[in-house]
This record gives structure tokens, C-alpha cells and sequence, in this order.
């Protein structure tokens, strides 16, 4: 018997899968929006480093489909992607204004031509123009994702420790009892060291089907529950609580 994937593990994996999605989609949007004579060119954070978002998020996508949750991986593609986009920013705000007043130094002999004929000088630095203004939507949407595949493996953490597991090894992929730190499984239903149910509930006394705290009633065979062995850790397998065993009649 498994146990139910915890409802919190549930939203947390369909996040990190969104958040992915989101970092795959993020570099082909504009990084960067350069003013270039009066037109705004959109540059796709491919050709500066959302290469690398784009292989962070395939690698989050892929870890999210895995029936073996490593939260703590997608930590690291989430700070990973959020290096690549701060660096992004840094080269946005800081080496376009520079390149585009350097462009502009170099075409001052063309501007002076034009101002002798009375025509329009170019001007690739407009007043009111902050280096901020250069940054694309592809900064927004790839920062969405950083923050939906954060939060995601967050809460992954969280759903498995308050499910019975330690949540630094469940970080790590290797998930161990909350009470007696003995390895268990994702998919295991008691602990093989203590007993302790993993998955945030128990199976009926009956049926064997999984109920959750706060269930009164088996939902398969409609058993009463209360009184029963309640999810605390404890010596012996379930079959030898007594509280869990059928009546001999
Ligand atoms: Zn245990
Ligand atoms: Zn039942």
C-alpha cells in the first residue's frame, strides 16, 4: 500500500512544473529593448545568457515529471537562473548605455552634417531615458519563473516534512523518518524503523484503505475511525498495535 501524495507536495509539483515552463520561455522573450535611430530593437535573452536559463528550466521541467522529488536540485536551478538573469540586468543597464554613448561619439561628425543642413541630429540616448528603460519583459517572465520553482520546491520540503519525513534529507532526495531517521521511500506507507506512518494519515483497520487526519469515517467502507492508532511514531509494525487490529469474534 502507498500512501496519497500529500495534497501541499501536489500544488508544490504542479509550481515547479509552471515555474520551468516559465525559465524554457523566458529567453526567447526581449531581455533587452535597445533604442537603435527611433526604433526599439528587442534583443531575446538567447543572445545573452538565457542559454543557460532555457537549459535551467528544461532541467527543473524534467525534475518536476521525475517520480522522485528532489526539491533541493531545483533550488539550485532557481538561484542558478537568478545569477544568470541578475547578470543579464547588470549588462542591460550598464553596457548598453555605454555602448550606445559611444555609438553616439562616434557618429557626432554625421550629426554636425546634419545640423549644417537643418536636418533632425540623431540622438540614441534621448533625455528622460534611464538605463533601467532598456531591460525587456523577458527579465519579468524569466523572474516569475525563478519564483514559481523556488516556492515550488518550498513547499515540496514542506508537504514531505509535515508528511513524516526530516526535511533536509527529503532536500537532498534522500528521505529519512522525522522520528527515528531511518531511510525511507517517497512511496512507503510506514516507516520500516519506527512504524510511523508517512504520508500524513492512515489506512482504515478494515478496508486498508488510506484515510487523512481529520477523516471520522472511512471514505471506502465508511469504518469508524476515532480511536484509532494516530500517526505517532512508535515501536512495531501497525499489525502489532492492537488498536489497529480487527475483533476476534
Ligand atoms: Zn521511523
Ligand atoms: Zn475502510
Amino acid at each position: 500500500m502507498r500512501p496519497p501524495t500529500p495534497l501541499l507536495v501536489r500544488w508544490a509539483s504542479g509550481l515547479e512544473l509552471a515555474g520551468g515552463l516559465i525559465l524554457q520561455l523566458a529567453p526567447f522573450l526581449a531581455f533587452a529593448s535597445v533604442p537603435v535611430l527611433s526604433l526599439q530593437v528587442p534583443v531575446p535573452g538567447l543572445f545573452l545568457h538565457g542559454g543557460g536559463v532555457l537549459v535551467c528550466g528544461t532541467l527543473a521541467v524534467l525534475l518536476a515529471l521525475l517520480k522522485r522529488p528532489w526539491p533541493g536540485a531545483q533550488l539550485v536551478l532557481a538561484a542558478t537562473s537568478a545569477g544568470l538573469l541578475y547578470w543579464d540586468v547588470t549588462l542591460v543597464t550598464e553596457r548598453t548605455a555605454y555602448t550606445l554613448g559611444r555609438v553616439q561619439l562616434s557618429i557626432m561628425g554625421l550629426n554636425s552634417f546634419l545640423a549644417k543642413v537643418g536636418a533632425e541630429p540623431v540622438d540614441l540616448m534621448p533625455r528622460g531615458v534611464e538605463p533601467a528603460d532598456f531591460l525587456g519583459p523577458g527579465i519579468q517572465v524569466g523572474a516569475l519563473g525563478i519564483a514559481l520553482l523556488g516556492i515550488g520546491a518550498l513547499l515540496e520540503v514542506l508537504g514531505y516534512g509535515r508528511a513524516g519525513k526530516r526535511w533536509a534529507s527529503v532536500l537532498v532526495a534522500c528521505p529519512r523518518c522525522s522520528g527515528c531517521g531511518q531511510r525511507v521511500g517517497f512511496q512507503m506507507a510506514f516507516c520500516p524503523g519506527c512504524g510511523r506512518t508517512q504520508g500524513g494519515g492512515r489506512p482504515c483497520a478494515r478496508c486498508g484503505a488510506w484515510t487523512l487526519e481529520g477523516h471520522r469515517f472511512c471514505p471506502a467502507c465508511g469504518h469508524g475511525l476515532d480511536g484509532e492508532g494516530r500517526t505517532s511514531c512508535r515501536r512495531g509494525t501497525p499489525q502489532d498495535d492492537p488498536r489497529t487490529q480487527e475483533p476476534d469474534l
